[in-house]
């Protein structure tokens, strides 16, 4: 890059300032409750968010404490958390790739509503009863266009040199999967016998740069123009799903080169 007097402009890294995503997620979500009528519900400050690789395809995960697995015949049994001296209801997990700027520009900030939207009316650690699909990502749009409507802060993106700071939630059992849909995220629910207590000491972060921990992408394109990311090369022949539903010699995926 150039400035106008032709001098050419650098960029200073400083390896110790990384940017601290769990911060900046956290004030996203809290601007969105604080504004957006249809999560006037929620209280920002029951949620612990956490910024970690997830696998590709999965965008993020809510984790309601105190939602046990349903089974008949039993009281739930809960897990506790507090962190910073405040008791923690949900803890939400992005994914760190939603900050690469290689993330079509809605995702961040609709998998942050999505997520948000899983939390239930009475903000109790419990999660809203509905499923995904339509209507659920129907809501979601609504509470996406309210917020940047009301001028709301976007989900920024960070080059693949960018120093981030990363939180995740040390492991005590791997909670159950209550609800899942390919492409979009998790909602987890804890194993019925199991009973956890997380304190800060659980709470784990670390500094890495956004190119070692991004999943390596492969773009493909189809004769119409389509882009199509791919986790994996294509070791059959592919067919672009937007031009045709089933397998079509005519709309076969090709490996864009750099
Ligand atoms: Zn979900
Ligand atoms: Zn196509």
């Amino acid at each position: 890059m150039r400035d106008e007097s032709g001098t050419a402009c650098y960029t200073v890294h400083d390896m110790t300032d990384a940017h601290h995503l769990p911060n900046v997620f956290s004030s996203i979500v809290a601007t969105a409750c604080r504004v957006v009528p249809g999560l006037s519900h929620v209280d920002p400050s029951k949620i612990l968010v956490c910024v970690r690789k997830l696998p590709p395809t999965r965008l993020g995960e809510t984790l309601g404490l105190r939602q046990a697995k349903a089974r008949r015949g039993h009281d739930s049994v809960f897990s506790t958390m507090v962190v910073g001296g405040r008791e923690i209801l949900y803890v939400i997990t992005f994914n760190v790739s939603l900050v690469s700027t290689s993330a079509p520009a809605r995702q961040a900030l609709e998998t942050v509503m999505h997520e948000l939207w899983h939390i239930a009316e009475e903000c109790d650690g419990t999660i809203r009863p509905v499923r995904h699909g339509k209507g659920f990502n129907a809501a979601v749009a609504d509470l996406h266009d309210a917020y940047v409507s009301i001028g709301g802060r976007l989900v920024p993106t960070f080059d693949d040199h960018a120093r981030v700071r990363l939180r995740h939630l040390r492991g005590k059992g791997r909670p159950g999967v209550l609800s899942v849909r390919r492409g979009l995220s998790l909602v987890l629910a804890l194993p019925k016998a199991w009973k956890g207590e997380w304190t800060e000491e659980d709470v784990r972060e670390r500094t890495t740069t956004l190119s070692k921990i991004l999943p390596a992408t492969f773009l493909y394109a189809c004769p119409a123009g389509h882009s199509v990311t791919r986790y994996r090369v294509l070791k059959k022949p592919s067919s672009c799903a937007v031009c045709s539903p089933t397998f079509d010699r005519r709309f076969l995926l090709k490996r864009k080169t750099a």
